[in-house]
């Protein structure tokens, strides 16, 4: 039997906490989850800092890409198989990209492509396409299998259907992170009615709609993504401890560049400082190993370095206040001479921090990110975009909110040991 078709003798279980069971029947799948490139996945949290703020939020992008492959599986097995718009030879193409569509996240992502210039997409591209475990996996099943799948994470892939089933408004990636994370941080947002959904899909050329008569469970779905991001993902304290984490890797940086010397050997850290990070590099970093880092470098001598690692560690983050960039940026330069003159470096210290985000929108050509909206299939067969049927989608619909806060370590400023007076007046204008 040809590799791409071979079954598992017997279907594999993954118990999980969301979807109850993960089912895996193709082998090319069940081996997939066992490369090394796919198990690091187990090593890096699904949500950053957040547990910090929400203690259950430890789980990885193990379980989220598995959860995603799950939906997908669903999603073809029970929905669209026999369909004359879904072609299932497509199934196997659509499987592979759906579980490994975030294999080239780091640890901690947003903070280290932020500071040492890396992007997690190339990552799962190089790791799909180079001299990985994973590769021979897909390589398997045809020599251009592994572009073929690459295209479909990139959404450079001209099956449109297929991109769509993974990245849109309503993907299954979405469906599975909002219910995840509600359920690892406890949260009663996040929660919509996906059974419905799922039974609602239908394939068509270039994209998956939906049914107009499951019009309500997509709004719930919309607003419950709404919810999510603005009480879980931009929560003001996983924001401090991103903050914080962020400003760790600045330092420990610029440190490298002033030649200073390292009381512990950087190893990992190396190639990041030399911005010169290779894929061997590259997946030999985890979460784990970067807390290794972190709890050395609270012995540096370095001041900053170490007492950023304290907080970090210890989680003894920086209290914030609002601000609004546009109206008070008088008041920040302020703030700077002042954290200066009391010896607190702004740097590392005073730090403005901005989250936004676009709950839904309809498609806007052009526009810097071109979101494809989601359509409804009207009984007569006719396709309707979302928002000009539901009411409530349209009032959300291309409205960007902002929200930006000021981060600051508030233990420091009580500290009146030295610059009593500055901090003083540093504390009245944060309050
Ligand atoms: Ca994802």
């Amino acid at each position: 039997m040809v590799y791409s078709a071979e079954k598992l003798s017997e279907e594999k279980v993954f118990k999980d906490p969301v979807h109850r069971y993960v089912h895996v029947r193709d082998r090319v799948i069940w081996d997939l989850v066992g490369t090394k490139e796919f198990q690091r996945l187990r090593r890096i949290k699904q949500l950053g800092t957040t547990f910090l703020t929400f203690h259950g939020a430890e789980h990885s992008r193990f379980n989220h890409s598995l959860g995603v492959y799950e939906i997908v599986r669903r999603i073809i097995d029970d929905v669209f198989a026999g369909r004359p718009e879904w072609n299932d030879d497509d199934r196997l193409l659509t499987l592979c990209a759906a579980l490994l569509h975030d294999l080239g996240h780091g640890p901690f992502s947003h903070a280290f492509e932020k500071i040492f210039d890396l992007d997690h997409e190339e990552f799962t591209r190089k790791i799909i396409l180079g001299n990985t475990e994973v590769n021979r996996v897909l390589v398997r099943v045809g020599a251009d299998f592994p572009k073929k799948v690459a295209e479909v994470i990139a959404k450079t892939s001209e099956k449109k259907l297929v991109v769509s089933m993974i990245s849109s408004q309503i993907d299954a990636d979405r469906m599975d992170y909002l219910q995840r994370d509600a359920y690892f941080t406890g949260v009663s947002y996040g929660q919509f009615d996906m059974e419905r959904i799922l039974r609602v899909m239908r394939p068509r050329e270039d994209q998956v709609v939906i049914k107009k008569s499951g019009m309500h469970a997509v709004e719930d779905y919309i607003m419950s993504r709404y919810q999510m991001y603005w009480q879980v993902y931009f929560h003001p304290v996983s924001r401090s401890a991103e903050v914080i984490l962020t400003k760790i890797l600045h330092r420990a940086k610029q440190l490298y560049k002033e030649n200073y010397k390292f009381k512990y050997e950087l190893m990992h850290f190396t190639s990041l400082f030399r911005e010169h990070v290779t894929l061997e590099d590259y997946l030999k970093l985890d979460e784990s190993v970067i807390m290794y880092y972190f709890q050395i470098w609270q012995e540096e001598p370095d001041p900053i370095l170490s007492d950023l690692c304290k907080r970090f560690v210890n989680r003894n983050l920086f209290k914030y206040a609002e601000f609004d960039p546009a109206r008070e940026y008088k008041k920040l330069a302020q703030l700077t001479t002042l954290f200066m003159k009391a010896g607190i470096d702004p740097d590392y210290y005073l730090v403005v921090d901005s989250s936004s985000d676009l709950p839904y929108d309809f498609y806007r050509p052009g526009e810097e990110e071109e979101r494809l909206p989601i359509h409804l299939l009207m009984k007569s067969g006719e396709l309707r975009e979302l928002s000009r049927e539901s009411e409530i989608v349209d009032a959300i619909s291309g409205k960007r909110r902002t929200d930006h806060k000021l981060y600051y370590p508030a233990d420091f400023l009580q500290d009146e040991t030295t610059g009593a007076e500055w901090k003083r007046q540093i504390r009245s204008l944060l309050e």
